[in-house]
This record gives structure tokens, sequence and C-alpha cells, in this order.
């Protein structure tokens, strides 16, 4: 602002100048100079002149403010008009260069069907998801899993991060997005990743509201104006689902959802196999997958680099799991929220978890598997719960804590998440629904309620020690159990 103010009074004191200097030379000429027609001849001049500025800072003000070159100086210097260029990518990645994941893998079988033969699926009326939500923590391989579904399906893929359509500038999100979804129509079949998408699903850091607001509008617009049937599959990976925006997660928006979880042991068996091809290498993996629990793919990835340049520093023709060893600990600084277990922490979780399985497959509260460091206990989809059910829920949240207090003689804070979760439903069956002794309980009653589940517990404890034991070999060799290995050493117990 300050230099084209300066511009400005510059070109104006130059015509003033040269005005001057006209009436002056103008003046001389005709022979009558003397100083008082000098004098009012300038006056007229600054007259004329002041009229002329006042004239230029009222059209100024009635017509409409221009971009502020200012404004595309700041633009260009972040680079973000310059590195926007919408172009697809052709993938040369299939589901072989994605380890493990099988599960994942299959629900997209029938998508890259489509993506192949659209015709096929237009010609019954079918309309396929356009929009598939890959959920889970960073590095577990959804941008691979995205490129891999691209390079089997021999489809043009558009990248797009989250954050890269969200600007500064109202209204340059939108058109990003109208940008990409026109260009990736042009091209159907297609796909469509973004990345972080929860950068548009939700508002960010000082980002200005009305610009995120602006884009995930024009990314809704866009997703309802198209058919399944055009054969563009929108995927957005995210690790923060709680945090999207509802309206992205409508029926005929992202209404599949696909979780990618860390890989247990046997998916960084694979996974570490995928990456040591064609890498000299003497040893176990196994070995290295029993110690890296809690490691994403990407993490993997790292382990791999890092160890070959270990191995390959000392002269070695070939890389030992000891190389492995070596740089465990470089590879985990930096990565964020880790977990990666000692032994004995290890077989506490492995008690714990299976302590909840054991009981949890007692009492009837449903699950499919319970690993070391997640369960999936399914939420009740009914209107009507007992207090009987409720108690069953709060004794399975306590089962870990009194199977490893019972084994260890100790008490871990591990169990911290559970004694909340049990915590709120006794809150929940005291205050809300009136099930203690009184319609109104207290914090007594909650108390009460508390105590006689976690005696409940023992006792459930005591008599299933045998099962519990079996299926921590389970879980410790494993690192998640099933349900239906539970049934299966019931059935060898009883
Ligand atoms: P995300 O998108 O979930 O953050 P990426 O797809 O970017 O994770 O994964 C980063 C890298 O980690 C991949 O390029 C790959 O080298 C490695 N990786 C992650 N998961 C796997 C897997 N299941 N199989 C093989 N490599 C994997």
């Amino acid at each position: 602002m300050l230099r084209k103010n300066k511009k400005n009074s510059l070109i104006i004191s130059i015509i003033a100048g040269i005005l001057i200097a006209l009436l002056l030379a103008a003046a001389l000429k005709s022979g009558d100079l003397n100083s008082s027609v000098l004098f009012s001849q300038i006056i007229a001049v600054i007259i004329v002149l002041g009229f002329f500025i006042f004239f230029i800072l009222l059209l100024k003000k009635l017509l409409p403010p221009q971009p502020q070159p200012q404004q595309v100086q700041v633009e260009m210097n972040t680079g973000i008009e310059k590195d926007f260029v919408i172009r697809p990518t052709t993938s040369n990645l299939t589901f072989k260069d994605v380890a493990g994941i099988s599960e994942v893998k299959e629900e997209l079988v029938e998508i890259i069907d489509f993506l192949k033969n659209p015709e096929k699926y237009r010609s019954f009326g079918i309309n396929l998801p356009k929009g598939v939500l890959l959920v889970g923590p960073p590095g577990v391989g959804k941008t691979l899993i995205a490129k891999a579904l691209a390079g089997e399906a021999g489809v043009p893929f558009f990248y797009q991060s989250g954050s890269g359509f969200v600007q500064m500038y109202v209204g340059v999100g939108a058109k990003r997005v109208r940008d990409l979804f026109s260009k990736a129509k042009a091209m159907a079949p297609s796909i469509i990743f973004i990345d972080e998408i929860d950068a548009i699903g939700k508002a960010r850091g000082n980002l200005r509201n009305d610009e995120r607001e602006a884009t995930l509008n024009q990314l809704l617009t866009e997703m309802d104006g198209f058919e399944g049937s055009e054969g563009v599959i929108v995927i957005g990976a995210t690790n923060k689902v709680e945090l999207l925006d509802e309206a992205l997660l409508r029926p005929g928006r992202f209404d599949r959802r696909i979780f990618v979880e860390l890989p247990g042991l046997n998916d960084r068996i694979e996974i570490l196999k995928v990456h040591m091809k064609n890498r000299p290498f003497k040893g176990n993996l196994e070995n290295i997958a029993k110690m890296t629990v809690g490691f994403s793919g990407a993490a993997l990835a790292s382990l791999v680099n890092e160890a070959s340049i270990y191995a390959l520093k000392q002269n070695k023709p070939y890389i030992e799991e000891e190389d492995f060893y070596a740089v465990k600990d470089k590879v985990l600084i930096g990565k964020r929220r880790l977990n990666t277990y000692t032994p004995k922490e290890k077989e506490i979780l492995s008690y714990y978890q299976s302590a909840k399985a054991v009981i949890a497959y007692w009492l009837g509260v449903d699950f499919e598997r319970i690993s070391l460091v997640k369960d999936d206990f399914k939420e009740e989809d009914k209107e009507i719960v007992s207090k009987t059910e409720i108690m069953s829920k709060i004794e399975v949240y306590l089962a870990g804590r009194v199977a490893v207090e019972s084994k260890f003689s100790e008490k871990y804070s591990n169990a911290h998440k559970d004694i909340k979760k049990a915590k709120e439903y006794a809150v929940l069956m005291i205050k809300e629904y009136g099930m203690g002794d009184n319609l109104v309980g207290d914090e007594v009653e909650i108390a009460n309620i508390l105590n006689i589940a976690e005696n409940e517990t023992k006792v459930l404890y005591a008599n299933n020690k045998e099962l519990i034991e079996k299926a921590y070999e389970i879980m410790i060799k494993n690192e998640v159990i099933h349900k239906e290995d539970i049934e299966k050493i019931k059935n060898e117990i009883f």
C-alpha cells in the first residue's frame, strides 16, 4: 500500500512540474514575465492540480475495488497458484505391493470390477458408492491402497490433499474442487483421492472458516452432482472420522467406510517381506516382526531402509537381524504415539485383553476380535437395554484389571481407559436410567455398583482362569484373539 501511494505522488509531482515548466516557458516566450503574473499562473496551476487529484480520489471511491497487485504477489510467493496443477497420474502399483490387510482388499474388489467394467453395472442399474472413506492412523497404507486400486483397475488417479484445497482466499478451494471433479469426470472411469479430508471436513488452526465451508459445500455439490454409474470414485483418507462434518457421511457421499488398522504380527511379517524383496538378508523376519508391535507399514518401510544403510556402512554382504535391532530406536524417534512395548508390557497387555475377551464371551457381550491394543465390543443397537446387560459391560471393562492384579500382584496404568468406561456405564445406570435403589442415585450408589461389579468379576475370573491362560497363549503369539478361538478352547476344556 505504501509503495503504491509513493508511486502515485511521484506521478502527480512530475505532472505538476511539467505543467509549471510549460507555463514558465510560455510566459518567458511571450516576454511579459513579471512577478505578479507568474504568481497568479502558479496559483491557477495548483488549483487545477487540486481538482485533478480530487477527481482521481472520487473515482477510486466510486469504482469497485480492483484486485490488489500485492495480494497476487502473496499468492505467488507462497507458490499456491504455481504449484496447483490438476494432473492425474497412472499408477503401476497393484495389490501385491500392499502387504496384509486382506479384509480391506476384499472390500475393494467389487469397486475394481466396477471401474474396469462400468457398463456391466450400468446395464443392471447398479450404482456403486461414489465415496469411500479410508479411516486409520498415519502410515498404515491408505494412500498406497488407493494407488493400488487405480493400478489394478487401470484408471487415472487424481491425488489431492485436503489442506491443499483450503486456502487463505475465499473461493480458491471451491474452484479447485470444481476443476478437480470436472477433469476426473472427463477422464472417467477414474479415482479421486483426497488425503487428510478432515482439513475440509473440519475447520483448522487459523484458516478462515468461510473458506473451509465454501470448499466443503463445493465438494458436497460435486458429489451430489454425478451419478454413481459415471465411473468416478472419490476416496477420502482420514484418521479422525469423528471430526468429520456429518454432511460428508450422508448416503450418496462417503457412505462406505473402511477401517485400516496398525498391522498385527502376521501383517507385519508380510509388510517386511514386501520391503525386503530383492535385498540380501540372513535371518528370520518373524523375529523382527515380533519386536515391532505398534509399527505402521510406513515405520516398517523406514526400519528396513535404516537397517540396510547400517549393514552397508559396515561393508557386510547382507543385512542381518542385528542391523534391525541397532536402528530400531532411531526409527522410533519422531514417530508420534507409536506403541512399542517391552516384553513385560506385552505380557501384561496380553493377559489383560485375554481376560476381557473370555469374560465378554461368558457374559454375552458381543465382539469379533480383540487385539493387544484394541477391542471392538459392539454397541447395542437396541431401544431398551436391561440393567443386567449394562452390568455385564461394566464387568468386562473391569476384567483386565482384576485378572492382571491377580496374576502379577500389581496394578497397572493401562487400565485407565476401561475404568473410565466402566464408570460411565455406572453413572448412566444410576443417574440416567434410575436403576439403583433410589430413583435419583448419588455418588455412593455409583461406587456401590462398581464394587458389586468388581466382586462379581473376581468370581468370574477365578472360575475361568484356565480358559484365560489358554487365550493368553494365543494373544501373546498372534496379538489378537477371535471369538471363535475362545469357543474352540472352551470346547477343549469343558
Ligand atoms: P497413509 O496414507 O496411511 O498415511 P501411506 O500409504 O502413505 O500411509 O504409507 C506410506 C508408506 O508405508 C508406503 O508408501 C509403503 O512404503 C509403506 N506401507 C504402508 N502400509 C503398507 C503395507 N500394507 N504394505 C506395504 N507397504 C506399506
